[in-house]
């Protein structure tokens, strides 16, 4: 045998088994009345929620009892989107203003930069440990240690290792949790990190017990009357270019904070409608507008594989991945949309 081949093959694994063993270490090395802080990024969607959520529960089955769960925003009392009002998990939800100012740890879920945690960003720093579980690609390295797999189609995934390496078993209520974040993520399995992978831990996730079906229609499928009559409007004003990003073309349309008052709906409602939008058969591009502020937009982008829209998230501003990526637009909604179709262009 050749030196060569006795020398161990260089360990690409995302996270590296260094990696692994911090962010283990770091969590056994605490007391049971350890302050253990858990936070998601800025209006979080099933991915942050479920993989905050089901790694609190994993916590809390290992004995910890100090645990706070928050996201940047989260009021007194906190209020997440009602498709996820349900979720096992939620009584460990803290406004944001409540949080441990110097938590003994802090765990990070989803967030691709630090700014997406928003004015909890201190605790970064303040915190013993930092360890950030995320998987995308854009994430910039922010925190002490680094549970990060661009590979993984949620960051739930992410969870799931670390729950079975701190030696936690799923049940029925942690694997709901993570169960809502793969499910989000993927598209309901449609998208293309639908490896097999993916379809074991969903094997795994329901043999703990759950109800797929259940879950799709309480996350997926049940919105107030209201925001369906909201839907025609937005759609009634998509607009088609099928010039735009160099050829194969662009669709978009955009919501007002006016248009949620006129059906009194909740911004979460719009969420769903960027799928809506991008079946038009003649744009690779999709973008929905979606009003946050008096000029502030908060820009949900899809590409069906032409164009790498993080690439266009992150020259404005934001990240996400390539083929779904979003950022916050200032202007009109004019502004916003020369703005895509600049980037598109470049
Ligand atoms: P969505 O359109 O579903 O809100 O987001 C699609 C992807 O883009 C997600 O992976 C999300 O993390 C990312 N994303 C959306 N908005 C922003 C933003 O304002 N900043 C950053 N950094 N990423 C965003
Ligand atoms: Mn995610």
């Amino acid at each position: 045998m050749t030196a060569l081949a006795e020398a161990p093959a260089p360990d690409t694994s995302v996270p590296s088994p260094d990696e692994w063993e911090a962010a283990v270490g770091a969590v056994r090395a605490l007391p049971q009345d350890a302050q253990v802080l858990l936070v998601c990024h800025v209006n979080p969607d099933g991915d942050a929620l479920g993989s905050m959520l089901g790694v609190a529960l994993g916590l809390r089955r290992l004995g910890f009892h100090n645990l706070q769960a928050t996201f940047p925003g989260a009021g007194s009392p906190p209020v997440v989107p009602e498709p996820f009002r349900w979720l096992p998990g939620l009584d460990l939800l803290v406004p944001a203003a409540a949080v441990f100012p110097a938590p003994d740890v802090l765990l990070c879920f989803d967030a691709a930069s630090a700014s997406r945690l928003g004015d909890l960003v201190d605790r970064l720093d303040t915190a013993g440990a930092a360890i950030v579980l995320d998987h995308h690609a854009s994430n910039t390295r922010f925190g002490g240690i680094h549970l990060v797999d661009p590979g993984a189609a949620a960051t739930s995934v992410v969870a799931e290792g670390l729950l079975a390496r701190l030696g936690v078993a799923l049940d029925p209520e942690i694997a709901e949790c993570l169960y809502v974040a793969l499910a989000t993520d993927t598209g309901s399995f449609r998208f293309d990190m639908t490896t097999p992978a993916v379809h074991e831990m969903a094997a795994r996730l329901i043999a703990a017990g759950i109800s797929p079906g259940e879950i799709s229609r309480r996350v997926f499928d049940t919105r107030p009357f209201g925001a369906v009559r909201l839907y025609g409007d937005v759609l009634q004003r998509a607009q088609l270019e099928p010039e735009a990003a160099g050829g194969v073309g662009l669709v978009w349309t955009y919501a007002t904070l006016d248009d949620l008052a006129r059906y009194g709906q909740q911004p979460y409602v719009l969420e769903p409608l960027i799928d809506s939008v991008r079946i038009a058969a003649e744009a690779d591009v999709s973008c929905v507008v979606k009003q946050v502020g008096e000029a502030e937009w908060a820009v949900s982008m899809r590409s069906k594989g032409a164009v790498d829209v993080s690439r266009v998230a992150v020259a404005l501003g934001g990240g996400g991945h390539r083929l779904a990526a979003g950022f916050t637009g200032r202007g009109s909604v004019g502004d916003v949309v020369a703005s895509i179709r600049a980037q598109l262009a470049a």
